[in-house]
């Protein structure tokens, strides 16, 4: 698999260069090394985008919803054909391990089945009013979306969003994050023979110049953004100014909550991975681990040892369950963050430095601070790092009220083997998604998204082909007597 080559914007189905001549840099963030240069985008080339966008959803939206839906699955059977090379590019772009990318790889091969199949089963409505008026509800698409995502998860992220966007009918001008471009160009390009030119829009280009031309152009009529919540503030008034709807998938600091009579080698597990998969670069991360007086201390040696065992390595390397941050600059915030906690008062149980023995690449040990109380910085901010915060508590309400002690409201869980305790403690934390005994599943069909400031709207939900049309009503009027209202 080669990517010694320069990938060109996507616009109109084809490869182009960017009408500027800029391109930058894409590196691997395992080795350092540049692994190809990327077009970047800017104003003109975003009116290029969505012209094409503009010439190309009408006719899409005009098939029948079978045909619709025969294309995205037929998208999502070549992603599954060309799993390894789509795992290998994230892999290559991130730095998160194969393992992991392969699985986002079948999960957007799953979504766009399973959006195929709600396509199908989207029927436009009709509502009777009584036997002399109806009306008829049709769904109809937005235009051209313009969807802006993140670079921990691209593929799986811009999946999240191609998929609803495309079964109802629109055409999408998508920008994937300056350090992450791969994944989204390789996606364009191995389904240019199955998507009508102009559809998909890939856009490589810098948040300031080409993301903000997406924000401003008049021919977008729907956001949908994910990343951080301080963009995310900057994106929602952009869209707010110009009274157009947005999705908003923004941080979080999820509480992973664990009860006495929890299944203990489960959760042991468990709490390491919610926070130290993809290198806790994960926006549901479950970054606060909060623990029961009466198993704290066992709880935490018994994590800590099996994190400090944790296989750290070549992410291309099939038993590696831990890469390299991002970048090296990430990193460095991720560590300023563990000086603060230890400036703050907690304690490191493990890890706060870089793994010895590599030549390039920014690996950080996983990295435990425990004593960590409500009020820290810690304990409020996203670090997005492999570092957990963990908290105590000693009564059911307590718990929930130290998980719902944060502005965010995206992930969480809580184990225990009483069903009652789950399912209530489930139901009073404020966030889109609580696990009961399990950490991360996402399956199709589960509405995923935040409360407070990790944002609105859902996906991966069937709801979000609500969120990427609007109904219209065509109202009916059986009746043939006159009103009779001025002339009696
Ligand atoms: P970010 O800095 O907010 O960037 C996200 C995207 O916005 C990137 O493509 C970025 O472009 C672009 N952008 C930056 N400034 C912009 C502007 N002024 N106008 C338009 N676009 C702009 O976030 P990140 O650092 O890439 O990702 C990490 C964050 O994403 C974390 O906070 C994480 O929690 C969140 N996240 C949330 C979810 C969720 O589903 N809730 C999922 C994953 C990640 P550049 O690449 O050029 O900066
Ligand atoms: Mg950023």
């Amino acid at each position: 698999m080669d990517l010694s080559r320069q990938y060109g914007l996507f616009v109109h189905g084809g490869f182009r260069a960017a009408t500027s001549g800029a391109a930058f840099s894409v590196s691997n963030p395992a080795t350092g090394e540049e692994v190809c240069t990327v077009a970047a985008a800017g104003v003109e080339d975003v009116s290029a985008a969505v012209a094409a966008g503009g010439d190309a959803w009408p006719e899409w939206w005009s098939r029948p919803a079978v045909e619709r839906a025969g294309v995205l699955t037929a998208v999502a059977e070549r992603i599954t054909a060309e799993r390894e090379r789509l795992a290998w590019t994230e892999t290559t772009d991130t730095g998160r391990v194969i393992s992991e990318t392969r699985m986002d790889v079948d999960a957007v091969a799953d979504l766009f089945h399973y959006f195929a199949g709600v396509v199908r089963s989207d029927e436009d409505g009709l509502k009777r009013h009584d036997p002399q008026q109806m009306s008829m509800i049709v769904r109809e698409p937005f235009g051209v979306v313009g969807a802006i995502v993140p670079w921990n998860f691209p593929f799986l992220i811009s999946g999240w969003k191609l998929a609803p966007a495309l079964a109802a009918g629109n055409a999408v001008v998508i920008k994937p994050a300056t350090l992450t471009p791969l994944s989204l160009l390789t996606l364009a390009e191995i389904t240019a023979d199955l998507l009508p030119p102009g559809l998909l829009n890939v856009l490589p280009g810098s948040g300031r110049e080409c993301g903000e031309a997406i924000l401003d152009h008049p021919g977008i009529r729907k956001l949908s953004f994910t990343g951080s919540t301080e963009v995310g503030r900057h994106v929602a008034a952009k869209a707010a100014a110009r009274v157009i709807p947005a999705t908003m998938e923004l941080g979080g600091k999820s509480a992973n909550i664990v009860f006495p009579d929890a299944d203990w080698d489960r959760a042991v597990e468990a709490a390491a991975m919610a926070i130290m998969m993809s290198q806790g670069q994960v926006c549901s991360a479950g970054s606060r681990l909060l623990l029961h007086d009466e198993i704290h201390d066992r709880f935490l040696s018994d994590l800590t040892d099996l994190v400090a065992g944790i296989r750290i390595g070549d992410p291309m390397d099939e038993q590696s369950r831990m890469g390299p941050l991002v970048s090296e600059e990430h990193c460095r915030s991720v560590e300023e963050y563990v000086s603060l906690g230890v400036s703050e008062g907690a304690r490191v149980v493990t890890g706060g430095t870089r793994v010895s023995g590599f030549t390039a690449g920014a690996y950080l040990a996983p990295t435990i601070l425990a004593d960590v109380t409500p009020a820290m910085r810690v304990a409020q901010e996203e670090i997005f790092g492999p570092v957990l915060v963990t908290q105590r508590f000693s009564s059911d309400e307590e718990a929930v009220t130290i998980a719902n002690a944060s502005s965010y409201g995206l992930g969480g869980a809580v184990w225990t083997r009483d069903i009652s305790r789950a399912l209530a403690v489930a139901q009073a934390v404020r966030t889109g998604t609580m696990w009961v005994n399990d950490y991360h599943p996402v399956p199709s069909g589960s509405p995923f998204g935040g409360f407070g400031a990790s944002g609105y709207g859902r996906e991966v939900h069937r709801t979000s082909l609500d969120a990427y049309s609007q109904l219209k009503t065509i109202y009916v009027n059986l009746d043939r007597e006159p009103y009779g209202w001025y002339r009696s």
